[in-house]
């Protein structure tokens, strides 16, 4: 439903009629199921309607022109309007959550336990650090795992550590790296190093690049809506990210 009404978004920005805009995705859906993506388009302020014309509000034009669907403009706009900082904006749009364990075969054979490597997927976060698993490991391998939950397992939240909450400060984190200059073979060697935690140099890439288009998002929101400090955050972080 979110991507239908980016599709109708698009063709939005290039007719101004409702009856083209019916014959367009006519193939796709009957005209009464566009007639209430409309409304819903319109009561959630991105275009506006009179009779057979159609309008894109300023949240419409750059939805349309950003590919963005319709959920995840308005996070954007309510973040912008809200004054909220550009990093806490694009990391509630989009978490790296490809982070692997580096030594999970060792722990699954020391343990003799069966820890998916995949550090945000599955249970692999309640099974490590439950009670009495950590003592177990080797000191190097302890103080690693220790150093992941201090700065990414300390939120208080009652659904710990599946809240969302760790992989949230986990992206933060890779953003900051990214942000004091290091490439992502470096970031990859601070996460070994710090945190027994590893990933894939494309899956970094992928996710900085997603971060800056996000962040161009974020650019053209606070134009559009004058917000001229998070404009203006915005564009330090993005040269920061850019590297
Ligand atoms: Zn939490």
């Amino acid at each position: 439903e979110d991507d239908m009404m980016e599709e109708i978004l698009a063709s939005a920005a290039v007719t101004n009629s409702k009856r083209d805009l019916q014959s367009i995705h006519n193939s796709m859906v009957a005209s009464y199921q566009i007639n209430i993506y409309l409304k819903t388009l319109a009561k959630t302020g991105f275009l506006a309607q009179r009779g057979n014309s159609i309008n894109l509000s300023k949240l419409g034009k750059i939805a349309a022109k950003h590919f963005l669907t319709t959920s995840k403009a308005i996070l954007i706009k309510e973040g912008v309007v809200s004054n909220t900082e550009p990093m806490d904006i694009i990391t509630s749009l989009e978490l790296f959550d490809s982070a692997y364990f580096k030594s999970a075969a060792q722990i699954s054979k020391s343990l003799n336990i069966n820890l998916s490597s995949r550090v945000f997927q599955g249970s692999s976060l309640d099974i490590l650090f439950d009670g009495e698993t950590l003592s177990k490991l080797n000191p190097t391998l302890q103080d690693r795992l220790l150093n992941f939950a201090t700065e990414f397992l300390t939120c208080g939240c009652k659904g710990s550590p599946f809240c969302g909450c760790p992989e949230r400060k986990f992206s933060f984190k890779l953003l900051g790296l990214r942000g004091e200059g290091l490439s992502p073979e470096a970031i990859i060697d601070i996460l070994e190093d710090t945190y027994g935690v590893t990933a894939y140099t494309g899956d970094i890439l992928d996710y900085l690049e997603k971060a800056v288009r996000n962040l161009d998002a974020v650019l053209m929101m606070a134009q559009a809506y004058s917000k001229s400090d998070v404009y203006q955050k915005s564009i330090t972080l993005r040269k920061k990210l850019e590297g």
